[in-house]
């Protein structure tokens, strides 16, 4: 029987395969951030010799997982002075992004996104489960279970092609454990995801914070690749950021960094926060309390377009409604009311504009207090802050510059995701990818 070059190592004791995991993760990344690459430019840039770049080459297209794809033809600099001799050039090496696939599951405050991505983080099949915010883990879980199963049915694939399953959780992760701690905006706490879905699937599994798992997808293939210091900022519900520091996401001591949703904004005389709080970010720019605002605007102003827009939105797509409360697999295209506000914003409705701006002037100084702590090369706005950005976009930027110390701001690219609404279920399997793929990471064992 074949050996799998990618089986898993167990952690005890077994240091031949920890130092071909350590190889085979340079490697992986190597491919993964330059694409086709020769192998002596692999040797090159992993500082693994020819000959160990030569023996995991030949295992890895043996097994499908690279392919020989052309010629390096381009006069990059650093490919051009590579020694490999006159004659031909040498061949390039690329991952196949089909060789293997991961599943990720993305909780939102009051939806589930399931689906499949291969291994460059294209999505092959996805599903979206809707549910009321204040269900119950256990039967929450009981819907996603047979839905993951059901969306990995319907990717196509073997189930032998799955590296893993990735969990983006709500809130607060212990990562040692794959326990989602506290969940405020669901009200869970200490809900063992890892152990359940593990169990449950035949998986391994991941868990970590659904917008650090968002940073990741950015970091591996999305707008941030290449970029040192990243920081994805989103905001729905709830308001978070995720840190990726030179390919490696920064989750802090305790898993806790990036809850900038928690950021003291108004020290005193604030409003309550879900985290027992006052005056936090998310009380000031959360897609429940833009939309709350706009409401009272448009009881004041009963004619104006921003009244017509969120009455036309009719009360069952409300999240507050019994109607939307009902669990269902849903298409994703969503009228809610902040893209009802949105559109009568872009309609030109002079309060809903005017209450944007505010909004993007907290978000922005926000921003601002993330550049003098984190100093990043990049700052990706996504959720409504994407969705939203034609709108909000230039006062964020600008706010962020002006607030920021000396000028840092000025050097932030502040750029929008590329993904959308989905790019919680993109992270959440690049969480698998990363840890059970690139990384090379063992599972941990869980007992069935
Ligand atoms: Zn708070």
């Amino acid at each position: 029987m074949q050996r799998d070059i990618l089986q898993r190592p167990t952690l005890t004791g077994r240091s031949i395969g920890n130092i071909k995991s350590h190889n085979l993760r340079a490697v992986l990344l190597t491919l993964l951030h330059q694409g086709p690459t020769s192998r002596v430019h692999l040797a090159q840039l992993t500082g693994l010799s020819s000959t160990t770049i030569t023996n995991l080459i030949a295992e890895l297209l043996e097994q499908g997982i690279v392919a020989e794809t052309g010629k390096e033809g381009n006069a990059e600099g650093r490919n051009g002075n590579n020694r490999s001799g006159a004659g031909r050039p040498p061949t390039l090496v690329s991952i196949v992004p089909t060789a293997r696939y991961a599943v990720g599951i993305h909780f939102g405050v009051d939806t589930v996104r399931v689906g499949v991505t291969d291994l460059f983080g294209r999505l092959r099949c996805y599903q979206v489960l809707s549910h009321p915010t204040d269900i119950a883990a256990t039967e929450l879980l009981e819907q996603v279970i047979p839905l993951t199963d059901a969306t990995i049915g319907q990717a196509g694939i073997s189930r032998a092609a799955l590296v893993g399953l990735g969990v983006g959780a709500s809130g607060l992760v212990d990562l040692v454990n794959g326990v989602n701690v506290l969940a405020p905006n669901l009200g869970w706490r200490n809900v063992p995801l890892r152990e359940i879905f593990a169990r449950r699937l035949g998986l391994p599994v991941f868990v970590d914070n659904n917008v650090r798992a968002m940073a990741l997808a950015e970091a591996m293939f999305g707008v941030g690749r290449g970029v040192n210091i990243l920081a994805f900022v989103y905001g729905r519900v709830g308001v978070g950021a995720g840190f990726v520091v030179d390919g490696n996401v920064y989750r802090g001591s305790l898993a806790g960094a990036g809850e900038i949703g928690h950021m003291t904004m108004i020290p005193a005389g604030g409003a309550a926060c879900r985290c027992g709080n006052t005056g936090c970010l998310e009380t000031l720019v959360s897609e429940p309390e833009i939309v709350r605002l706009a409401r009272a605007l448009a009881a004041r102003a009963p004619d104006s377009i921003l009244a017509a827009s969120l009455a036309g939105n009719g009360p069952t797509a409300d999240p507050g409604d019994a109607a939307a409360a009902q669990l269902r697999v849903m298409a994703d295209a969503p009228d809610t009311p902040i893209e009802r506000i949105f559109a009568a914003a872009r309609a030109g409705d002079r309060a809903a504009l005017s209450l944007l701006d505010e909004r993007a002037f907290y978000i922005g100084t926000a921003l601002a207090n993330i550049v003098n702590l984190v100093n990043p090369d990049m700052i990706i706005l996504g959720g409504l802050f994407a969705a939203g950005a034609d709108l909000m976009l230039e006062r964020i930027g600008e706010t962020m510059r002006r607030r920021a110390f000396a000028g840092l701001g000025d050097r932030v690219a502040l750029r929008v995701t590329g993904y959308g609404r989905k790019v919680g279920v993109i992270g959440a399997a690049a969480l698998a990818l990363d840890t059970f793929f690139y990384r090379q990471q063992a599972p941990v064992e869980v007992a069935a």
